[in-house]
């Protein structure tokens, strides 16, 4: 196995192993994208237990208001009947004074009431625009979900097909050489095999000395760059030589 054809098989795996890291960084972003969508599910959910509890607020404090409106009214019917009974002008009069201040107080009750009802329908109406927001939200979650899901399964078969195909190139190449050039990929997220751009190291953009760069075209060795340690080849289309 000769260093050169071991190059030419590399520049093949190294663009089967840019196509490999790429799905696999895309891979890893899909369940952040559904976090995303999750976190605006919770905060809806947020929103419309608040509102549900100010509706629970409101509806309870009406309800105690009628309470309090009904006994009032009691109050004033029990007084009205004792009326008649009283022997002096002096003790209806009195009462009389009594029943108009407990009127008064109804009347007010009665507009507090009132006041009441218009905050509940407001409550009530924001309530229900909140459970379609919630549901609207719940739904996008399902569809991301979904959608998420059949991404995921064909990232999953191409980097299957990849993978497949990068089985058919390694054995073409010397395995020292191989396991230096999967080091360095791990290392260098996913760029393990750079070209020379004129003199320059097509990974880091370092200079080469002339000796190197010579060495890399004669491709009778395996050459790598002393800055960021990827294996160098020459090309064409690249090179000033
Ligand atoms: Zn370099």
């Amino acid at each position: 196995m000769e260093t050169t054809n071991s190059l030419d098989v590399l520049r093949q795996l190294q663009t089967l192993d840019a196509q490999l890291y790429r799905l696999r960084r895309e891979k890893q972003q899909k369940p952040v994208e559904l976090e995303q969508v999750k976190s605006e599910v919770a905060s809806q959910e947020a929103e419309s237990k608040s509102v549900e509890s100010k509706f629970k607020d409101l509806q309870l404090a009406q309800k105690e208001d009628e309470l309090d409106l009904e006994s009032r009214e009691a109050n004033i019917r029990k007084l009205q009947s004792q009326l008649f009974q009283l022997k002096t002008n002096k003790e209806y009069t009195a009462m009389q004074h009594e029943i108009d201040s407990l009127k008064a107080d109804k009347s007010l009750l009665e507009e507090a009431i009132l006041r009441r009802f218009d905050a509940t329908d407001q409550v009530a109406k924001e309530r229900q625009l909140q459970t379609q927001r919630l549901t609207a939200a719940q739904q996008k979650l399902e569809k991301e979900r979904v959608r998420l899901n059949q991404e995921l399964e064909l990232l999953n078969q191409k980097i299957a097909e990849i993978e497949e195909q990068r089985k058919t190139l390694t054995p073409a190449i010397q395995p020292e050489l191989l396991t230096i050039y999967e080091k360095i990929l791990v290392l260098r997220d996913g760029l393990a095999l750079v070209p020379l751009l004129q003199d320059s190291c097509g990974g880091c953009h370092r200079r080469m000395p002339p000796q190197v760069v010579n060495e890399v075209f004669l491709k009778t060795k395996v050459v790598m760059c002393e800055s960021c340690n990827r294996i160098l080849y020459f090309d064409e289309a690249h090179s000033k030589l």
